[in-house]
């Protein structure tokens, strides 16, 4: 099997302070994009800062691994077919993500999806905690129980669309504090206790 998964869904403007701090409002309902599974790095890997951005941005997240396949879930049967978690960095070019009525070019650039080891089993989301340190300072800080949306909720609401299949990652979305990368950084998202991802950010060549 591949190690990479088959999609990856994001989850937009998911905590209330992040939402403000760009200007936008709380959701009604999850927010959701896609990020191709060709973005993904490893700890330790380069981010590459695209040319074609002049504002490249961490986003600190949880990020959920399935374990079993769901379609129009439950939210019981969606906690269930939960296998793991992993710190993930959600790299937006956010100047491209503006001018742009889709998000897909913003969020899709190669590298811009560092994935942490996957810790297994289903934590209290409530205690889980997401950090997020750009050379050693911390910039952002969130856990599962500011979320808007709780995990189950948004895997349920997911599965109304798209079957979830084992090794499917969602991103659960970005506390505020989301800030520039520049190439020379390294950035780091630790869910605390359970996965890190950090990456140098470099210039495109
Ligand atoms: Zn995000």
């Amino acid at each position: 099997m591949s190690d990479r998964p088959g999609k990856i869904v994001c989850v937009g403007r998911n905590y209330r302070e992040h939402a403000k701090e760009l200007g936008n409002a709380v959701p009604t309902q999850p927010l959701l994009f896609l990020k191709p599974s060709s973005a993904i790095i490893r700890s330790g890997d380069a981010i590459v800062s695209p040319g074609l951005s002049n504002q490249v941005e961490h986003e600190g997240e949880i990020g959920v691994v399935i374990g079993a396949p769901i379609r129009r879930a439950t939210e019981a049967q969606a906690l269930a077919a939960i296998r793991g978690i992993v710190a993930l960095n959600d790299v937006t070019a956010r100047d491209i993500q503006k001018s742009d009525p889709q998000w897909t070019r913003g969020k899709g650039f190669d590298t811009f999806c560092p994935i942490g080891p996957e810790w297994v089993g289903v934590p209290d989301f409530d205690r889980v905690e997401v950090v997020t340190r750009v050379n050693g300072v911390v910039r952002q800080r969130g856990s599962g129980a500011e979320m808007v949306f709780s995990v189950p909720v948004l895997l349920a609401y997911i599965s109304q669309v798209m079957t979830l299949e084992p090794g499917d990652i969602v991103a659960t979305g970005t506390p505020a504090g989301v800030g520039p990368l520049v190439p020379g950084d390294v950035v780091e998202v630790e869910v605390v206790g359970y996965s890190t991802v950090s990456n140098p950010v470099v210039a495109e060549s």
